[in-house]
């Protein structure tokens, strides 16, 4: 009998052995086969000299400047005129609420679905106090040591100076497209992007034009930021989390703290940030979460590949190893992150109301009203009211179809001008301008063609901000190629 039970387990470990050797031979890489093509010559010094001209101009974003704007900014819209003379002949500029241009160059073929391919040349300011921890000033546009230097750098003037680069070439040489391409360059992103892109948005709805794809920033072609791969990741964004913070507030009896209850509003206020704060968002490695994963999983090494690989047998083991950062975790899941407090005025007056504020992000498969539900769950506490902060949430985004032909454009763009590259559906864990295209967009792509490493993360919006040299003039041909491939 024992031996005959023996004998099973020995065939069903084998058979659990087999199955994950042959699941893991077969997780390969769903690598394309790409037409090669010349890609352009591109005079790289010229572009990082006009880059840094770019960056010179301080279009910078506050909060508290809503709808006001500077000089700079109409410079800046002037200086795209004067600087792109062949660009500007060949397409007709429409400015939507004075500042934010919105560009058009009329394909050939009224039949086909127009492109938007889209920047922001609003920057966020530079602190006062690391201002002298800058290698070279944030407004200079030095070129220096191989970059371009200054606050725009990466984010994003960088973009509209490389499109607007590649449409000039273009037009020197003679090319015309068969597709219709906007273009819509933003001049608030930073603080909403409300009165830029949302007017586009309104606009080009009010013109019932509507477009098959759009291109934004979102994600950049990751150099060693995803550890284990030997190859960069272009991470191709279709979706963006959505935002919301919450108000919880607990309440109890004033008076003077000498003869305190057994719990104030902040001993009941700490238990339930305690509690909200006891599991994570259930999350997962399914859909959008899924797709990048798997798009990176077949070049890892062999452990991981096989963790990947029987998702079926081990993804419990893969979720905690991928909740253990905050990075993947990120990925996963709605994030949520206590961020404020608010008692009693006084150290010896008892509180009426003590209230913790929660920012959370919000993973495309939850919603505002999916979390505020988890959120009570948690808490457990009749007694706690929860609240949006500001009156204000945004949903996340829809999740773009990553099989369209304008993902496969953008897939084979990035494989003809980068090579050997892992090309990935993604999702952007912060805002940008797509949630306004998205509107007039039956798909959103989210990512610039930058080399960016692990240590430039901290550059953005932060100090030393700068993009290479060499980095610029591939991201030239990477919108040549991109315009010939989407638009022929
Ligand atoms: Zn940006």
């Amino acid at each position: 009998m024992l031996k005959k039970i023996l004998k099973i387990v020995g065939v069903a470990l084998l058979v659990l052995i087999a199955v994950q050797v042959v699941n893991t031979v077969r997780y390969t890489p769903n690598t394309p086969e790409v037409a090669q093509i010349d890609l352009p010559e591109v005079d790289a010094a010229r572009v990082a000299a006009r880059l840094g001209e770019a960056i010179r101009f301080q279009t910078i974003s506050t909060s508290e400047d809503m709808g006001t704007r500077g000089p700079a900014f109409q410079g800046f819209v002037d200086w795209l005129v004067a600087t792109y003379p062949l660009a500007n002949g060949a397409m007709t500029r429409e400015m939507i609420n004075g500042l934010t241009p919105l560009y058009r160059w009329d394909g050939s073929d009224p039949a086909l679905k127009p492109i938007l391919l889209t920047a922001h040349y609003d920057v966020v300011p530079v602190a006062a106090e690391g201002v002298s921890e800058w290698q070279q000033p944030p407004f200079s546009g030095l070129v220096a040591d191989g970059f371009i230097w200054g606050r725009g750098a990466l984010d994003d003037k960088s973009a509209i100076v490389a499109i607007m680069e590649a449409i000039e070439m273009l037009v020197e040489s003679g090319h015309k497209p068969k597709r219709t391409i906007y273009l819509s360059f933003g001049h608030d992103e930073e603080i909403g992007g409300a009165n830029g892109a949302g007017m586009v948005a309104s606009y080009l709805k009010e013109q019932g034009i509507q477009m098959a794809w759009s291109l934004d920033e979102g994600s950049m072609v990751l150099l060693d930021v995803i550890p284990g791969l030997g190859a960069a990741v272009a991470s191709i964004n279709t979706s963006e989390k959505g935002y919301l913070t919450l108000d919880i507030t607990a309440h109890s009896e004033g008076g003077h703290s000498s003869l305190p209850p057994r719990d104030t509003a902040v001993s009941t206020l700490a238990q339930a940030i305690t509690d909200l704060q006891s599991a994570p968002v259930p999350g997962g490695l399914t859909g959008a979460s899924k797709d990048f994963f798997d798009g990176l999983g077949p070049h890892f090494s062999l452990v991981k590949r096989v963790l990947f690989a029987n998702q079926w047998l081990y993804r419990p083991i893969l979720e905690g190893a991928l909740s253990g950062s905050a990075a993947t975790d990120a990925m996963l899941r709605s994030t949520k992150a206590p961020t404020m407090l608010v008692g009693s005025a006084k150290d010896n007056v008892l509180p009426q109301t003590a209230t913790a504020t929660v920012n959370f992000r919000i993973h495309p498969r939850d919603s505002i009203a999916s979390l505020i539900a988890h959120t009570n769950e948690m808490i457990d506490n009749p007694d706690i009211d929860v609240t949006i902060r500001g009156g204000f949430g945004r949903e996340p985004s829809a999740v773009s179809d990553r099989d369209s032909q304008g993902f496969h454009d953008l897939e084979t763009t990035f494989r003809q001008v980068f090579g050997d590259i892992i090309v990935v559906a993604g999702l952007t864990v912060a805002a940008t301008d797509s949630r306004h295209y998205a509107q007039v967009s039956d798909d959103s792509y989210r990512i610039n063609p930058f080399v960016f490493t692990g240590a430039d993360i901290k550059r953005l919006h932060g100090r030393n901000e700068r993009i290479s040299v060499d980095g610029m003039a591939k991201a030239v041909q990477f919108y040549t190629a991109l315009i010939q491939n989407a638009a022929q």
